[in-house]
């Protein structure tokens, strides 16, 4: 694997040094509630609602599934229009399941194949790529990759990038989350403007463009970032448990923890 972190894994390291290391080294350890489940569910609907105001949107993840070492090549090559136009061009997000990848392959293909010689698909490529939308656009940074939700690219190759929260407010931890990718996002691209889009309580959604705090914090995250490497490198922590653990988020681990809690207060 290419990257160490991840946006998730540095949101859970600011919570907690031993649930970052789990994350990383024995994911398999965490257990989610049903409500955690449905609430990340509820996420992706409302991130989905966004991204069909975008109708000529690539999703990336509907071509590389899982492949996440593939993301920031593919991007790469769309942004800089060497690509070959993507058959999921315009396939609505959530949408991208195996069998509407392959249609939509097909319905590409069968469109172009037979009227446009080699140099003339060449030129239309690159014409197309003069703006583009993407979802799930990968950027890798000082080891660190994210995905970006929806990304923009304007005709003078800036990047306009969106990160879809369904919350109704513009809580701390979605600050932190947009400034890592903020962060990464600017080593690899110029970005235009970086907005954070969450839920508007009567209905719709709310953008605030944060460029500009956002780029502030740079310097904290590149320390916070050689810190959880730090962490990495060496053994799990043991971290007490507390209230860090219930904040922002419940972790995963607790029940992992509160095994060793008790083995501790049997055998001290
Ligand atoms: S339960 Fe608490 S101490 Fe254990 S990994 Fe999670 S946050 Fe850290």
């Amino acid at each position: 694997m290419s990257h160490l972190l991840s946006k998730s894994k540095y949101i859970r390291g600011l919570q907690c040094d031993r649930a970052l290391w789990l994350d990383v080294f024995n994911p398999r350890l965490a257990r989610y509630t049903a409500e955690q489940m449905r609430r990340f569910d509820r996420g992706r609907d409302f991130e989905y609602a966004f991204k069909a105001t975008f109708p000529d949107g690539i999703d990336l993840s509907a071509e590389l599934k899982r492949n996440v070492d593939a993301y920031p090549v593919r991007t790469a090559e769309l942004l800089d229009g060497i690509h070959t136009p993507s058959p999921l061009r315009g396939t609505p997000p959530n949408l991208g399941g195996e069998l509407k990848g392959v249609a939509a392959v097909d319905e590409h293909y069968l469109g172009s194949s037979p009227k446009l010689g080699e140099g003339d698909r060449r030129e239309a490529e690159v014409e197309e790529c003069e703006t583009i939308t993407l979802f799930e656009a990968g950027f890798l940074y000082d080891d660190v990759l994210v995905l970006a939700d929806v990304v923009q690219q304007r005709e003078d190759g800036t990047l306009d990038i969106y990160e879809v929260k369904s919350g109704t407010t513009l809580s701390e931890t979605y600050r932190r989350d947009a400034a890592l990718q903020h962060y990464v996002i600017s080593h690899c691209r110029k970005i235009n403007t970086f907005s954070i889009v969450y839920a508007n309580p009567g209905g719709g959604f709310i953008k605030e463009e944060l460029s500009t705090a956002l780029q502030e914090q740079h310097g904290e995250i590149e320390k916070n970032i050689a810190a959880m490497k730090d962490i990495l490198r060496h053994g799990e922590p043991a971290t007490p448990t507390g209230q860090h653990c219930l904040e922002p988020y419940a972790c995963p681990y607790q029940h992992y923890c509160a095994q060793g809690v008790r083995q501790m207060s049997l055998f001290g």
